[in-house]
């Protein structure tokens, strides 16, 4: 660790809707632990919740100060004991999401509902939320939640991994039908990463549902059909588009508040709606529960990232996910709360926003 600092700049959440530039120590690598310096972090569609207070009874933060972020790539720059599977200088992208490892959940690979979530003794993180984030110049992961990326894509594209992810674990818990027609409600990050994947899967009609600069761009990246929500209702016009029937597959990605219900009202009979979204309980639109049971529609929860990285990886690098239109913007570390204020307002037609704390101001 010759050349690496003791302190980092780090931007840490300091009280809830407040953040600071502080400086903070580097952490040092643990036992099965990387030390990365953090390239790219983008700001995700969950972390202004977690400023504004929204997940204190899921203890995101733990405490103050708290360094957010987990949707990040960078470069190892140490070693900590026992790692093999990573040299010093591999590019790599993150993973919000690590598991023990030994629970039963673990055990079938399902380590983002890891049951034994929260308790670090076992080796449970979940970076950026209870854990330390990417918010910073430098971090400390376990090794086996970091994927490696080639040389040819950039850091940038590298910190859509995890977002991406969420789309594909989505399509893959759904599956898609070749041929076949799909919705996807909400056209931010994840759907517009989902819209790129489920085309190259051989989806025939891709019918995308949102509004403004954000509906515009899934149709440049391929949306057969696209449906301004504030125009037209959403289900009746996915039912007339696929000829009474509804789609095969719906991904509702929006996490707004009557995303669910329409989703599953935008179905076929025997279709698919697989949840993607983060929703506010308390307003969200009930479920037309009669319609699920009567017409067979398979219900799918699906969360975050897991098994997908090395294929996200590899779709952004093909550009199967289209990304340059994603990332629309790119800022240092210390403007974090303007970046944070453009991603919440929407200001600019941003869609992703991604922070790099080397980048020279
Ligand atoms: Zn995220
Ligand atoms: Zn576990």
């Amino acid at each position: 660790m010759a050349d690496i600092p003791h302190a980092m700049k780090a931007c840490a959440l300091t009280r809830y809707g407040h953040t600071d530039i502080v400086e903070l120590p580097v952490p040092a690598p643990l036992p099965d632990e990387v030390l990365c310096k953090i390239h790219a972090v983008a700001i995700c569609g969950s972390d202004p919740g977690i400023i504004g207070g929204r997940y204190e009874k899921m203890h995101w933060p733990p405490s103050f100060p708290f360094v957010l972020g987990h949707e990040w790539a960078g470069e190892v720059v140490a070693l900590g004991e026992n790692v093999d599977a990573f040299g010093i200088g591999d590019r790599v992208a993150g993973e919000g999401h690590c598991g023990c490892g030994q629970c039963e959940n673990c055990k079938r690979g399902n380590y983002t509902i890891c049951l034994n979530y929260g308790r670090r003794e076992l080796g449970h993180r979940h970076y950026g939320h209870n854990d330390q984030g990417a918010n910073a110049e430098f971090n400390a992961y376990r090794a086996k939640c970091l994927t490696k990326m080639p040389d040819s894509l950039e850091y940038a594209a590298g910190s859509l991994c995890d977002t991406g992810g969420a789309a594909l674990h989505g399509v893959e818990l759904g599956g898609i039908t070749p041929g076949g027609s799909v919705a996807i409600y909400g056209a931010g990050p994840i759907g517009l990463c989902l819209l790129g994947m489920v085309r190259n899967m051989g989806a025939d009609r891709i019918i995308a549902v949102g509004r403004g600069h954000r509906l515009r761009l899934a149709q440049s990246l391929g949306a057969d059909v696209c449906i301004d929500f504030e125009k037209e209702d959403p289900p009746a016009r996915v039912r007339e588009i696929t000829d009474g029937r509804g789609a095969d597959e719906v991904f509702e990605c929006s996490g707004s508040p009557s995303g669910p219900a329409d989703a599953v009202n935008s179905a076929r009979k025997g279709g698919t709606v697989v949840l993607i979204g983060m929703y506010d309980e308390a307003k969200v639109k009930p479920l037309p529960v009669l319609k699920i049971v009567n017409e067979q529609i398979r219900l799918v929860g699906s969360k975050a990232n897991p098994n997908v990285s090395d294929k996200v990886v590899r779709m952004l690098n093909k550009g199967i996910v289209g990304w340059q239109s994603i990332v629309t913007h790119r800022m240092p570390l210390e403007k974090y709360a303007e970046a944070l204020d453009i991603f919440v307002n929407r200001r600019d037609n941003v869609v992703k926003m991604v922070i790099e704390p080397w980048a020279t101001t």
